[in-house]
């Protein structure tokens, strides 16, 4: 838990968000600026800046948290024509919250490039 973290506060329910999936290790919510018709944040409950700062006990949970991409998408119905899955690490991939996060993006054809955000 970082005290100035918007994700810890929506972890934390301090702050609302559209939450799509939870449990003991990590939640999924709406982006709430979306860039895709599908834009599902999922996040350890863990505060872990970067991925940069992840560490050998976090490896479980990392696997975890692709899982739980997994099974979103599933729920969601982009399964079946396909999705992305993004992490932002650091100013140049344009990372503006730190507290690790992967991007789920589906729901329409996305660019064939390596990118995030708007460029999708
Ligand atoms: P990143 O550039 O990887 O750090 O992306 C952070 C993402 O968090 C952006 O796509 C924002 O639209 C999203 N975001 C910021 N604040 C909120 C919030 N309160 N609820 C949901 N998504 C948010
Ligand atoms: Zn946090």
């Amino acid at each position: 838990m970082s005290a100035d973290c918007i994700f810890c506060k929506i972890i934390n329910r301090e702050l609302d968000a559209d939450i799509v999936y939870e449990d003991e290790t990590v939640v999924a919510f709406k982006d709430i600026n979306p860039a895709a018709p599908v834009h599902i944040l999922v996040v350890p409950r863990k505060h872990i800046p970067t991925l940069l700062d992840i560490e050998k006990e976090d490896e479980a949970m990392i696997g975890h948290l692709h899982s739980v991409a997994n099974e979103v998408a599933k729920k969601l119905k982009i399964d079946d024509k396909g999705f992305r899955l993004v992490i932002n690490c650091g100013a140049d991939a344009g990372q503006i919250v730190f507290h690790l996060h992967l991007h789920l993006l589906g729901g329409r054809p996305l660019l064939q490039t390596i990118a995030k955000g708007r460029g999708v």
